[in-house]
């Protein structure tokens, strides 16, 4: 097997927050990341692909594709957004991390036309990634913010 990876950027803001927890709860656990009004991340996204070079190209899977894939399905829809309030297929969900790497795990999957989507790992700062492969895991969807970031 040969890995291929495709890295991306994005930056957007997002709210951690779960309405089932007082705002003490929310603001011991989430920090930072539960500041009322949003705040921002740069991430960074690696999506690899994993499978045997094509006897005729030596490809697993053209890098061309797979940019254009991972703009189309996960780029386009969260950079310079805010997570909680403009993202279809987010709404409800606390947008973590392992979240974003699940849910967008879910957008790409379908399309790899060659090879196998082996990982997806998104960078939320310099020193903190996490990375799923894919293993059953289903996104928990709690009560929706509103344009405050308030729950509703
Ligand atoms: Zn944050």
């Amino acid at each position: 097997m040969v890995y291929v990876t495709r890295r991306a950027h994005f930056s957007a803001s997002h709210r951690l927050y779960n309405p089932n927890f007082s705002d003490e709860q929310n603001e011991a656990i989430f920090d930072k990341c539960n500041n009322p009004n949003g705040h921002g991340h740069n991430y960074v996204v690696e999506v690899t692909v994993k499978g045997i070079p094509d006897r005729q190209t030596g490809y697993v899977i053209d890098l061309k594709e797979l940019a254009r894939l991972l703009d189309r399905e996960v780029i386009d829809k969260v950079d310079h957004k805010h997570l909680n309030l403009d993202v279809d297929f987010l709404q409800g969900i606390i947008p973590t991390a392992e979240n974003l790497a699940i849910a967008f795990w879910g957008l790409l999957q379908p399309h790899i036309s060659s090879g196998e989507l082996h990982s997806i790992k998104v960078y939320e700062s310099e020193n903190n990634f996490v990375e799923y492969l894919g293993e059953p895991v289903s996104l928990i969807r709690h009560g929706l913010l509103n344009n405050k970031g308030v729950a509703v």
